[in-house]
């Protein structure tokens, strides 16, 4: 983190949409930092944001919130980006890369201008492909450049086995690892809910273990924000609880494992992409990453997402 003198953690926000508000929000609430800087092209929209957020301050947490420029990033300890060009969810996934990762070339360096030392945090999608460009374009290393990969989609994944089995989801440990979209593998070899493989779980809890009724919950994980899109068009209050956690394991240097994009190197053979496992972080972002004892299937699934998304790094020219 970025060292300052009695000065709390500062977080700035490249996008002030649905995501980069409602995280805001939520940092807000959560009383984890000192200061929010948020900067959008739409100026007028992030200073709109920033005078609602500040109306909530007798009610929640001392912050000093305002609408920045980039050289509101100079002191900030996390730069997350959830800017996006907006384009119709129809689009391919390459498609959509091209667009946004337009913005990341226009972003990143006017953030490195002002600040070499922070964290990037990227949450725009394509997630991974994103992840990769921002660690490229910024010259970081590979420690301090994080995408919130998995995190939601492990995250439901908890809620929905929480629901099934009938226990706390935070007691439920199930990891989906990959990428953050339609090839990201959910890794049922190793899920557990009290040290307990799911397999002897289930008749401790009294119901069937049945995997086409896991497989069932996988599918919704994985259609969950189509399905919340088709309804309301965004998705943006879960993931904006996992970045901030993500950002409450930096700030609190709390060696937590999260599941979220980093550069792999040799991980189950795949090697210079960004794709989502479980790792362990804390106030130098990524600490270390944990190499799943993955059984064939999974190795086999997980390696094919890593071609996907190494395809489209390759087709935006990221390895040039
Ligand atoms: P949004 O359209 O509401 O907001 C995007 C914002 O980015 C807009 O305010 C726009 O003005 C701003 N912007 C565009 N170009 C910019 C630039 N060059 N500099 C600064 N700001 C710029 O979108 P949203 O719903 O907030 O989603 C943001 C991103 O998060 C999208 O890419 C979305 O797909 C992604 N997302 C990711 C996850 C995940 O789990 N990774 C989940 C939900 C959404």
């Amino acid at each position: 983190m970025v060292e300052k003198d009695g000065v709390g953690p500062k977080v700035a926000i490249i996008g002030a949409g649905f995501v980069g508000s409602t995280f805001a929000y939520s940092l807000l609430i959560r009383g984890l930092v000192s200061q929010i800087v948020i900067i959008d092209i739409n100026r007028e929209r992030a200073e709109g944001e920033v005078m609602d957020l500040n109306h909530g301050l007798p009610f929640a947490h001392p912050v000093k919130i305002g609408v920045g420029d980039y050289a509101g990033c100079k002191d900030a300890d996390i730069v997350v980006i959830a800017a996006d060009k907006g384009q119709p969810i129809e689009k391919s996934r390459l498609e959509l890369a091209e667009g946004n990762f337009e913005i990341m070339k226009q972003v990143v360096p006017k953030v490195t201008d002002y600040n070499k030392d922070c964290i990037f945090l990227v949450v725009t999608n394509p997630l991974d492909v994103m992840t990769y460009a921002v660690l490229k374009l910024s010259g970081f290393p590979k420690n301090r450049v994080i995408g919130s990969g998995t995190v939601l989609d492990t995250a439901r994944l908890r809620y929905l086995l929480g629901e099934h089995l009938k226990v706390d989801p935070r007691n439920v440990h199930a990891y989906i690892i990959g990428e953050h979209g339609d090839s990201e593998v959910p890794v049922w070899s190793l899920a557990n809910v009290a040290g307990i493989r799911l397999k002897d779980y289930c008749p401790i809890c009294k119901v069937p273990y049945d995997l086409d009724h896991f497989n069932g919950l996988f599918l919704k994980v994985k259609n969950a924000a189509y399905e919340i899109i088709r309804r309301r068009g965004r998705t943006y209050y879960a993931v904006s609880l996992g970045l901030t956690r993500i950002v409450e394991a930096i700030v609190r240097d709390e060696n937590s494992v999260l599941t979220v994009s980093c550069f792999l190197h040799n991980y189950h053979g795949v090697s210079d992409v960004c794709l989502s496992v479980p790792a362990v972080i804390n106030r130098s972002g990524i600490r270390e990453i944990i190499e799943l004892p993955l059984d064939d299937r999974e190795t086999e699934a997980f390696q094919k997402s890593a071609a996907i998304i190494n395809g489209i790094n390759n087709s935006l020219r990221l390895y040039n």
